[in-house]
């Protein structure tokens, strides 16, 4: 067995960015046309992170079909979040919305047009005119291959740029110094197993999100959690864990998601009896309603023994009507999933689906500029110094407790962009690197050497798909004070078990099991915060919908959750009712 090396190498940047995906080259784009100069560290190709999955469009009321505004788009953000949303930071990013699409648009992103050449936009879930009176289209989509134009897109500006990109290199643990400021991160190559520091005046994670931690995602293997895992072992809080989106139209069986944009485009639900049910329960949106109300209401049909196919396990998505020359235009991807996943011709069969794990509404706290922030005891908050989170894994927070669709895109454009903007104005060109601590990278090689002397007798990949199966089993779309708190037991038994995790031929070569390996501790970190916020949450809003406390609270808990993974603490604090420059949206009944 090779020993892991102690004495690294150390490379030096102005910034250093886990993540390429949208977020982090939006970011990465913007310090390095400034002159910085810029790492960014993918585990994947960087054309290969999760946004390239990202299927029917970015949000922005460019008003290209009907009318639109900002404010308009700003009141479904907030009522979509079932008000958990920081309304500041909410008004901040569908105030820039058309900003950052027209930008996108002259980066060269291959949006599908109008016939007066303008920017088409589809109809999407939540989105609506004149503050819920009716549908209205806000979506700006490339056919159904929105996320994988946006990061062709912006790879390339990239390059041109002059970012130095770290293909295959994963980030292990972030380098804090005495005063707790971030001074880089200690990364690991992935072919050959050698580590290095990248020392940086800023870091940025933009690590995306962790669908993996449940056994039914639409999320990529890649998405373990990362970022949050990293914060977690840093002493940092995690925010409003408890909130996980599911879509509502993932291939039945398959996971794999069928966008929103289907529904956009005229797609209806039905049940087995051939019903639009949808009218039943949202009278005005109908089938565009919020993903959390869509979702809960087919779990309804199928619990209520509507449901379709032998087990009457799921509902149908039906597209027939829209026709073939319309769904191969607007919907390709669509047709070949439906081929591929369901065996079905989805312009002359229905497509199974049902509601399937998706989003993480919560993750790293940030401020509006991204810079991550701390409670500071005295319900005020700080921020840590030389850290940003941007994308899904930070928690600004926008989405509150329920995204809605087309907002993640946009998410990571403003954020994005809004971070970079934020470092430039620091002018790190003039400020040292601050020192290294002396045993910055111990942490991390500690962690690591664990893992390769290891002689435990717990496989990785069994823990992980128990892990995955507590938390379908025990956090899925209705909860129970019951099953949460069984949940907990069992995530607590299987961060035990990781303890003594081990995993075969250790040699410093590309070795996926040692990746997994390090993908667990975040994979468990993630799954603890959620579940254990979930446990703690007694209402229902937003994705979090508790059966035994069935009704919004906002008296008692219209709050951020912050979780700490030392001792499992919780603390709360405040949910920034008070918009940047109009009125509070005040709290509503939720219907559609
Ligand atoms: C199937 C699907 C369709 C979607 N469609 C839409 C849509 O139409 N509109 C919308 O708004 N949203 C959509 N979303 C949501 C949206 O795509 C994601 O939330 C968003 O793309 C996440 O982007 P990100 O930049 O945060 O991270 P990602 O794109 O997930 O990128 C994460 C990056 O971090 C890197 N990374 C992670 N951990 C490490 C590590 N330890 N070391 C080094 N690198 C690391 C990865 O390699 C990757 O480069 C969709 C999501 C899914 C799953």
């Amino acid at each position: 067995m090779a020993a892991i090396k102690s004495a690294i190498p150390t490379r030096r940047f102005d910034a250093v960015i886990v993540g390429a995906g949208g977020s982090g080259m939006r970011a990465s784009l913007q310090l390095a046309e400034a002159g910085l100069n810029v790492a960014v560290l993918s585990k994947v190709f960087p054309t290969r992170s999760h946004t390239v999955a990202a299927q029917g469009g970015i949000g922005a009321s460019l008003g290209n079909m009907s009318e639109d505004n900002w404010y308009w788009h700003m009141f479904d953000t907030v009522k979509g979040g079932d008000y958990l949303g920081d309304q500041d930071a909410i008004e901040f990013m569908c105030r820039e919305a058309p900003k950052v699409v027209y930008e996108l648009e002259h980066f060269g992103m291959p949006f599908d047009r109008n016939p007066d050449g303008t920017i088409y936009q589809r109809p999407f879930g939540g989105h609506t005119a004149n503050l819920g009176e009716k549908p209205v289209q806000r979506a700006c989509a490339a056919a159904d291959r929105t996320g994988h134009a946006l990061l062709h897109t912006l790879y390339q500006r990239n390059v041109r740029a002059r970012t130095h990109f770290f293909v295959e290199w994963m980030a292990l643990d972030l380098v804090r110094d005495a005063d707790g400021d971030v001074v880089g991160v200690v990364a690991l190559e992935m072919e050959t197993g050698e580590c290095m520091i990248l020392e940086a005046k800023t870091t940025i994670f933009a690590t995306g999100g962790a669908g993996r931690i449940f056994a039914a995602s639409t999320n990529a293997f890649i998405n373990t959690g990362d970022g949050m895992g990293m914060a977690a072992r840093a002493g940092l809080p995690l925010q409003d864990m408890e909130f996980w989106q599911f879509h509502p139209t993932g291939v039945s069986g398959a996971g794999v998601l069928i966008t929103e944009g289907v529904r956009g485009e005229g797609g209806i639900l039905i049940n087995s009896n051939g019903e639009r049910f949808m009218e039943r329960y949202a009278p005005t949106l109908k089938d565009l309603a919020p993903r959390d109300f869509v979702s809960r209401s087919m779990d309804q049909e199928i619990k209520e023994g509507r449901g379709c196919g032998p087990n009457k396990d799921h509902v149908l998505l039906d597209l027939r009507h829209i026709g073939s020359e319309t769904i191969q235009k607007r919907l390709p991807s669509i047709l070949e999933i439906g081929h591929k996943f369901a065996n079905v011709d989805a312009t002359k069969e229905p497509i199974p689906v049902v509601p399937t794990i998706h989003y993480q509404m919560g993750g790293i706290p940030t401020n509006i500029h991204g810079q991550v922030v701390v409670p500071n005891g005295d319900g005020s908050q700080k921020v840590v110094n030389g850290l940003y989170a941007i994308g899904e894994c930070a928690c600004v927070s926008v989405h509150g407790a329920n995204r809605l669709g087309t907002n993640s895109l946009l998410d990571l454009v403003v954020f994005g962009r809004a971070a970079g903007n934020h470092v430039v104005a620091q002018n790190l060109k003039q400020k040292e690197n601050k020192p290294l601590p002396k045993d910055a990278a111990e942490f991390a090689m500690s962690r690591l050497n664990g893992l390769e002397t290891s002689t435990g007798s717990e496989r990785v990949q069994d823990v992980a798909n128990d892990i995955r199966a507590a938390m379908q089993k025990y956090c899925g779309v209705f909860r129970t004070d019951d099953m949460l708190a069984k949940g907990v037991e069992e995530i607590m038994k299987l961060d035990e078990r990781r303890k003594h995790v081990s995993y075969k031929d250790k040699s410093m070569v590309f070795n996926t099991a040692r990746v997994e390996a390090l993908e667990l501790d975040n994979l468990i970190e993630t799954a603890k915060a959620t579940i254990v916020s979930a446990n703690a949450r007694k209402e229902s809003r937003g994705a979090h919908a508790q059966d035994d406390h069935p009704k919004r609270d906002d008296e008692n808990w219209m709050k951020h959750t912050l979780w700490f993974s030392e001792g499992n603490r919780l603390e709360y604090k405040a949910v920034v009712t008070k918009p940047l420059t109009v009125e509070t949206f005040k709290p509503k009944a939720r219907t559609f």
